[in-house]
């Protein structure tokens, strides 16, 4: 069965963030658990988690299909010492809302290496950071999001993703989200059923499914190969309906929070109506 839902806002208080998702009839979704532009947030209250934990319950999502995902400020890959342990903190800031508000995962980019480090250097930095991070915290497990590789952002191929997993100490702490605008950026093309299939394999031999523990579902206003992170309306990009066939029939991606990010939160309704009338 696939859950398809959208990054929904959780303006006025992360409880809403379930309402929001009801209201676009999704089957998942994901949230900021806090202004994603800010180093610092209040923290979350009894009342805050009551009313997220009753709320999720009464649209009936599970927390397996909820995929917080961090703030656009933190670096854990940063080759400066002092913006790395700011991120670092912020970063486990973030697990313990997530823990707080009983979910299983929380989405980040892996970093950036500023052309100051080597890309190697870079993710080893972001694998300590992790180590760090899971050493501190608990139950959350961390995904990493494949990258489009804008600027120097590391995680643009397989072989970075699996880097960072192999250099992190326990494995149950750590999982993979794949963005479909970002595959398709970084050069993994996914338009016909031999390019998806092609790029699947390559996913599974390099990384493996079993890591596989959410997809960010983007049309993209870029192009292949481009390293440009430009998202569209599912349909309306560059991508193209095909792929997201092949996703919403893929056994593989079976009880996994599928989101969408794409530009128009007007249409997600639609979108999600679209992608399940695929399901064969
Ligand atoms: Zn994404
Ligand atoms: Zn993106």
């Amino acid at each position: 069965m696939k859950f398809v839902g959208a990054h929904v806002s959780a303006a006025g208080g992360v409880f809403n963030a379930p309402l929001n998702a009801r209201e676009i009839g999704a089957r998942a979704f994901a949230l900021f658990t806090k202004n994603q532009r800010q180093w610092k947030a209040r923290p979350l209250t009894e009342e805050d988690v009551r009313k997220f934990k009753e709320n999720l319950r009464a649209v009936g999502i599970k927390p397996e299909h909820v995929l917080p995902h961090d703030s656009y400020l933190i670096n854990l890959g940063s080759p400066d010492p002092e913006k790395r342990k700011k991120s670092l903190e912020a970063f486990i800031d973030e697990i313990e809302r997530c823990y707080q508000l009983g979910l299983k995962y929380l989405n980040f980019h892996p970093g950036s290496h500023l052309r100051k480090v080597s890309e190697e250097e870079c993710l080893k930095i972001v694998a300590d950071s992790l180590n760090e991070a899971i050493s501190r915290t608990k139950g959350v497990v961390l995904v990493v999001e494949n990258t489009a590789g804008q600027g120097s952002n590391v995680g643009y191929r397989f072989e970075h993703i699996a880097r960072i997993i192999e250099l992190v100490e326990d494995k149950s702490r750590i999982g993979v989200c794949l963005d479909t605008c970002h595959l398709f950026a970084a050069g993994y093309d996914i338009r016909t059923r031999e390019a998806y299939e092609k790029t699947m394999e390559e996913f599974d031999r390099i990384v493996g499914f079993k890591y596989l523990k959410g997809m960010h579902l983007n049309d993209a206003k870029s192009q292949l190969g481009s390293r440009v992170d430009r998202h569209h309306s599912i349909g309306k990009g560059n991508i193209g309906l095909d792929a997201f066939r092949f996703i919403m029939n893929d056994p593989r991606l079976d009880n996994i929070p599928l989101i969408l990010e794409t530009i128009d939160p007007s249409i997600w309704k639609e979108e999600i109506e679209l992608l399940y009338s695929f399901v064969k």
